[in-house]
């Protein structure tokens, strides 16, 4: 008999997948769908339907095992929808985590937050808020989710409500509640929205502050305060367990909790499995991005780096325009085997290149003039690939170094992700420059660490009620 098992889904941008795991992290099992064709033209009614198909093809015996489940979904995807019935009652199309909003929106979000808040980003979750409340405010009869909600009841008849004025939408019903694609996800399976719970990392591009777990005062006051997710918990943290017709309709135990999910690229770095400041992940897939565990918060955004909360410790991180999308351009993958065993880091080349696929930098230099440097090239394609892969280890650890000067914890150990972390040679000089032990992380899958969130959160349950049996007991 196996004990209690965990469930993390990832909903990805062409197709979601499972991961069932055990109390041990072993992966017992993991699925994927892709959305299929037609899927932008209705992403909410994809995403419902592979959520069931990926729970209906995991076997009847694993899915009566598993204890919890967690989602992690793209970052600022969001939707609208009817808090009585958010299944059905979505509201909008949801706007994808890269659909920029108008200008007008984001000076918008500038005139209400603090400068170069992350929320004020064109694509943040904030302005696709706004773009939904401003359509809402103007132009009544314009916007299909509005005249829908006119239809149901759910907003007052009659003009439209001025700008200040929000109570027009509850007057009748409730207000329309904003969710995120993750929490929308756990709410098919709870089926407890109440007026929304959303998580610490999928609400930073709302403008939610993690580090005193409210919504600060410029957007609390905000008259579309009222739309915003009411219960922002830490990832992995119990929410509710699925409904009885969930449960029915699944198989999943009635007791199957689910727990606050994240977003894409934290559930990547939680798959890795790091726990403790100054423990780092090194992104080298087509662009590198450096993730950093830090007792301390760094916001810069000249630099593009912004921290997320998880439990205790902050997520630092930031991204390069360099990476392997640059290798690309001169080696193929099987090139790029060919030629490993022929580098030899114990003899750096001391060519300086700086690797970037275009003009422009941003972190760990923000520079949007800088100009790549790839020149001259030697004759010996091995040591052009060597001078190449040593400029984009240069970048890593002046990226970790900045961190530091910034005031990050020290760096102690860095876990590699992505298609370099293949490359024992490269990962040889890397280790040189950065000081620290480098090794390729053993789970990089989103869906991974979405499991490993559902297993903290369980675990956290059962911490609970074991302490209020104790409690109970004393008396
Ligand atoms: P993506 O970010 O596109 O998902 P992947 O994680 O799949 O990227 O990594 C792909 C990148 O890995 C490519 O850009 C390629 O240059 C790089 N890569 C693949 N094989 C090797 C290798 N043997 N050594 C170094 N880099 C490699």
């Amino acid at each position: 008999a196996q004990g209690p098992l965990y469930l993390g889904l990832d909903f990805g941008t062409s197709g979601a997948r499972a991961a069932v795991i055990d109390e041990e992290g072993r992966l017992v099992r993991d699925v994927k769908r892709g959305y299929g064709e037609g899927a932008a033209a209705d992403w909410t009614g994809s995403w419902h339907r592979v959520l069931f198909e990926l729970i209906d093809c995991l076997d009847p015996a694993l899915r009566a095992g598993v204890a919890a489940v967690a989602f992690d979904g793209t970052s600022a995807t969001a939707l609208l929808v009817d808090p009585r019935d958010p299944a059905r009652g979505v509201l909008a199309p949801a706007k994808l985590y890269n659909e920029a909003q108008s200008k007008e929106m984001a000076a918008a979000a500038k005139a209400m937050a603090p400068p170069a808040h992350t929320a004020t980003a064109p694509t943040s979750t904030l302005c696709k808020l706004l773009t939904w409340w401003h359509e809402a405010d103007t132009d009544p009869a314009a916007t299909h989710w509005r005249r829908r909600a006119l239809e149901r009841g759910l907003a007052a008849p009659g003009p439209a409500p001025a700008a200040s004025a929000c109570s027009g939408w509850s007057s009748s019903g409730p207000a329309p509640l904003l969710l995120h694609q993750a929490d929308w996800l756990a709410a098919l399976l709870h089926e407890d929205v109440g007026r929304g719970t959303s998580d610490w990392n999928n609400a930073l591009k709302l403008g939610f502050d993690p580090g005193c777990e409210a919504y600060p005062d410029w957007l609390a006051r905000q008259p579309f305060a009222e739309l915003l997710p009411a219960r922002v918990v830490a990832p992995g943290a119990p929410v509710a367990p699925v409904s009885t017709a969930v449960a029915a309709r699944t198989g999943l135990p009635g007791d199957c909790l689910v727990c606050a999910g994240t977003t894409d690229s934290i559930a990547a770095f939680v798959a890795a499995g790091v726990t403790e400041a100054g423990q780092a992940v090194t992104s080298l897939g087509s662009t590198l991005a450096v993730k950093l565990l830090s007792t301390t918060r760094l916001d810069d955004a000249a630099y593009g780096i912004y921290s997320h909360r998880l439990g205790d410790v902050w997520l630092v991180g930031g991204a390069s325009n360099s990476g392997g999308a640059v290798l690309r351009r001169f080696f193929t993958d099987e090139q790029l085997r060919q030629l490993t065993p022929c580098l030899r880091p114990e003899a750096p080349t001391r060519l300086g290149y700086y690797p970037l696929p275009a003009p422009g930098e941003r972190f760990p230099v923000a520079d949007a003039e800088l100009q790549p440097r790839m020149e001259p090239r030697p004759a010996d394609d091995a040591l052009f690939l060597q001078g190449l892969l040593e400029g984009i280890a240069d970048i890593e650890a002046a990226a970790y170094r900045r961190l530091a000067d910034m005031g990050a914890s020290p760096l102690k150990e860095v876990l590699t992700a992505g298609g370099g972390a293949a490359n024992p040679k490269w990962t040889e000089i890397r280790q040189r420059l950065l000081g620290v032990p480098v090794r390729a992380a053993v789970q990089g899958e989103a869906c991974y660490g979405a499991a490993l969130l559902a297993r903290q959160g369980a675990r956290q349950a059962r911490a609970a009620k074991a302490a209020a049996g104790k409690a109970v007991a004393a008396k």
